[in-house]
């Protein structure tokens, strides 16, 4: 299985050994408790379900084992429960609106010493590494869709002997692998488009080095943020089909870039060039972008993103969000309906304003 391409990777990893007979789904494994003397001890420290879906992630990421949590944000969490107290560490002053409130926490109570930086701004970054002993990255950003130069940056931090993460849930394998470029950690939050139906939500890590392997796992079980059984079932039996899905979305998003520029109701449209999120900002005030929002009947009002149906906020609406996103910003989460569907229903919710 070594070398196979994403496409295949995502069918043929995480299945049980070809032998006669056997299925080739791993079961959903619903045990706490198991027989003394093998390979699982207690049901917080192992389970077949997990370690199908990690054996694909790690296909996926081209990485050496992943281990899976409970969420997206119990993933991260592990990550920063490694870094020593007050440890300096460098992340981008926009992203993912959880991380960004766990990290302000963190630095507000002196756990961690964090240096927000535009990540978009490599010479910004680089006086930031000085000194510093970790470095947070996501690129693109949720919801700015800021991009980092990411090989340079990574390289410079890897130049002063930092620990790297990365928060690869926007870019996904298929853009962007962060081992690869020579980061420690590739993040996912795997309810977004490795899972990519709605209905679950889980996390994981990916790395290279077997000892950061054993101090993430040990994180993972001293916290207890273990995935279900189902959940990781679910999401294995998403992946499957994550390639393809992921291509649908990302097409339809190139296609409808233009049509939205061009669309005299907004302004501001963000896109990285690739993925399946576009940013925008809607020329009225907030009332009239909550409008917008719930006029559309194929796209769902709603937060998240990366499942197979599109779904589309104002992202302000949320307390949560920092206050550099402007008010009437809309963050369409594109999906696989048809291009036409889709864009059909945009312009009639943005005559509504
Ligand atoms: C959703 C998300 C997270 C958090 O993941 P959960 O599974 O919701 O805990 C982290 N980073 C990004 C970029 C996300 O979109």
């Amino acid at each position: 299985m070594e070398n196979q391409r994403i496409e295949s990777a995502a069918i043929t990893a995480g299945r049980p050994a070809r032998t006669p007979g056997a299925p080739l789904n791993t079961a959903i494994s619903l045990n706490s408790t198991f027989a003394a003397g093998g390979a699982i001890g207690y049901g917080r420290f192992g389970n077949e379900s997990w370690h199908s879906l990690e054996d694909a992630i790690t296909a996926l990421e081209a990485g050496d084992s992943t281990l899976a949590f409970s969420s997206g944000m119990a993933a991260i969490s592990a990550v920063f429960s490694l870094l020593p107290h007050g440890a300096p560490i460098v992340a981008s002053d926009q992203g993912y609106s959880g991380s960004m409130a766990l990290l302000k926490k963190y630095h507000e109570q002196g756990r961690l010493e964090v240096r927000f930086v535009d990540i978009a701004n490599t010479k910004d970054v680089f006086e930031a590494l000085i000194g510093a002993a970790f470095l947070w990255l996501e690129s693109p950003t949720n919801p700015g869709l800021e991009v980092a130069e990411m090989a340079v940056i990574i390289g410079e931090a890897k130049k002063r002997n930092m620990g790297v993460a990365v928060d690869n849930t926007f870019a996904t394998p298929l853009n962007q692998r962060p081992l690869e470029m020579g980061a420690d950690i590739s993040m996912h939050s795997v309810t977004k488009y490795l899972a990519g139906h709605s209905d679950v939500v889980l996390g994981s890590l990916t790395v290279r080095d077997p000892a950061l392997h054993s101090r993430l796992l040990e994180a993972r079980t001293l916290l207890g943020a273990i995935p279900g059984p189902f959940e990781a079932w679910l999401a294995l039996r998403g992946i499957r089909t994550f390639p393809l899905r992921f291509k649908a979305a990302q097409e339809n998003a190139k296609a409808l870039v233009p049509k939205l520029k061009e669309h005299p109701a907004i302004h501001n449209l963000r896109y990285p060039g690739f993925g399946a999120i576009i940013s925008f900002e809607v020329k009225s005030d907030v009332a009239g972008t909550d409008r917008v929002c719930e006029s559309s009947t194929l796209i769902t009002n709603a937060t998240s993103l990366g499942g197979v149906e599109s779904t589309w906020e104002r992202r302000r609406r949320w307390a949560l969000e920092s206050e550099s996103v402007s008010e009437n910003l809309i963050r369409l989460s594109v999906g696989c309906e048809h291009i036409d569907d889709i864009w059909d229903d945009i312009s009639k919710a943005l005559s509504a304003i």
